[in-house]
């Protein structure tokens, strides 16, 4: 994948230990690059929208990001946080920041997570569930695949929304289940990146676009006829049929009783 953020990798990892001395390199090192055409490089936030199996994110205003009310609580889940922030907002490294390739993988991961846990905040913002909502216009989240359900356009939700739970699955709005996504990609997506609220907020935000909910139900038959609910694998023995009932007037006390309950009635 493209190496967007060489400004922040070591020029040369030699011994493991990354190189702090030496910090201009980089500007030469991107002026070689520039040959090709892709002198203007996206914003970090856009490069990790279009990335495979990150079709369901929407762009987050910057603005959002820059905003430390909205981000309250997430320093402490987020490992290399201050860090995390500056590669999501494309701010240049600090100068004697240089990291090694693992380093570096481990900060895009958490840049990665720190981006997903504030999209999940974002979604339900105004702005950011009408964002959503064009995506789910364009049926960008996929169809729900039960078939009286007619592809109805779903939405991403979590099961969780602390992260590392479970994965991201798409709800269909009709009949009110949830799904694994299609793409394989997708399904490796934490949940808690779009929580349990977003699908259902933007329902009742957008009313005009939830649809009717599905009363068709499938129905198995077998030669053309419906299954008793005892169909299935019911070897049991069928209930012995009132055996006690029959007996019970033959025995005198059951009598007596049968009388003096007649007699206190009157
Ligand atoms: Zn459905």
């Amino acid at each position: 994948m493209a190496n967007r953020q060489e400004a922040w990798r070591a020029p040369l990892p030699q011994n493991g230990v990354p190189r702090t001395d030496e910090v201009s390199d980089s500007e030469s090192e991107e002026s070689e690059d520039a040959s090709g055409s892709d002198q203007e490089e996206p914003s970090w936030i856009s490069w990790f929208c279009s990335l495979r199996g990150n079709e369901f994110f929407c762009e987050v205003d910057e603005e959002y990001i820059e905003d430390d009310f909205n981000l309250s609580g997430l320093s402490t889940q987020v490992p290399y946080y201050e860090y995390a922030l500056d590669m999501i907002l494309d701010n240049e490294p600090p100068q004697d920041v240089l990291l090694t390739d693992q380093q570096h993988e481990l900060l895009e991961s958490a840049a990665e997570m720190l981006y997903g846990l504030i999209h999940a905040r974002y979604i339900v913002t105004a702005r950011g569930l009408a964002c959503m909502l064009e995506k789910f216009k364009n049926y960008e989240f996929g169809r729900c695949p039960r078939f009286y359900c007619e592809g109805q356009a779903c939405l991403p939700v979590g099961t969780a929304d602390v992260p590392g739970q479970s994965t991201v699955k798409i709800f269909c709005p009709k009949c009110e289940d949830i799904f694994y996504p299609r793409s394989e990609y997708q399904c490796s997506i934490d949940g808690a990146y779009f929580g349990t609220t977003f699908p259902h907020l933007l329902l009742m935000t957008y009313p005009m676009y939830r649809p009717p909910k599905s009363v068709e139900q499938y129905v198995p038959r077998i030669f053309g006829f419906k299954l008793h609910p005892s169909a299935y694998g019911n070897r049991e023995p069928a209930p012995a049929r009132n055996t006690q009932r029959r007996i019970a007037p033959r025995e005198p006390v059951a009598k007596e009783g049968m009388q003096k309950q007649e007699d206190e009635s009157l």
